[in-house]
């Protein structure tokens, strides 16, 4: 998949130091753009968030849903959405670190210990316990926004979205900003209207 800006700009950060809260970066002047670390954490933070309240909510709550199945056949499929998700986030998290990082993970992000137990429990120092943290999370981030044939994240796709077999196209109705680089020159709206006096002489 292609990053573009319309993508990343509402989950960046606004006052980010190296996209600017835009999202993107740009290796080189041609290059394709590249989604900045805090678009990736942006990504993975709202995808355990999510991940946490479908695994503590009641399971009364929990229903079992009809899905369309859109593709050649058009059937439709029962589904449990709230449990596929829970399955998902754990299974693509297990298949995409490593074991080391996995270990992490699975201490702060699952099973809930805080920096001190998990420094104790893995014998690490703070500062390399907040790298690996902040390593898992953009790992995480990309993965689940990148993830084929279907993404995590955005969630409400996931949530909501039909099932589809054959992917779409691009959208063609995608209206995408022109990047600071591309925006030349001061922007001079109309502030004041021109008097008749002045428009006459
Ligand atoms: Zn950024």
């Amino acid at each position: 998949m292609e990053w573009n800006r319309s993508e990343t700009i509402a989950v960046a950060k606004d006052k980010c130091a190296h996209c600017q809260g835009e999202g993107l970066r740009h290796t080189t002047r041609k290059g394709p753009s590249n989604p900045c670390n805090c678009v990736l954490r942006g990504i993975f933070r709202a995808c355990y968030s999510r991940f946490r309240y479908c695994v503590s909510k009641e399971k009364y709550m929990s229903k079992v849903t009809l899905e369309n199945c859109s593709g050649k056949d058009g059937r439709r499929v029962w589904a449990r959405k709230d449990e596929d998700y829970i399955a998902d986030f754990c299974i693509v998290s297990k298949r995409a670190l490593d074991e080391e990082e996995y270990r992490i993970f699975r201490f702060h992000f699952l099973l809930g210990a805080d920096w001190r137990l998990c420094c104790r429990r893995l014998s690490m120092d703070r500062g390399s316990f907040f790298h690996a943290v902040y390593r898992i999370q953009q790992k995480l981030g990309r993965v689940f926004r990148e993830l084929q044939p279907f993404s995590l994240f955005p969630l409400d796709a996931y949530f909501g979205g039909t099932i589809q077999k054959a992917l779409p196209g691009s959208p063609s109705n995608l209206l995408l900003m022109p990047s600071p680089r591309e925006r030349r020159g001061a922007l001079r709206p109309p502030l004041r209207r021109e008097s008749p006096e002045r428009k006459a002489a």
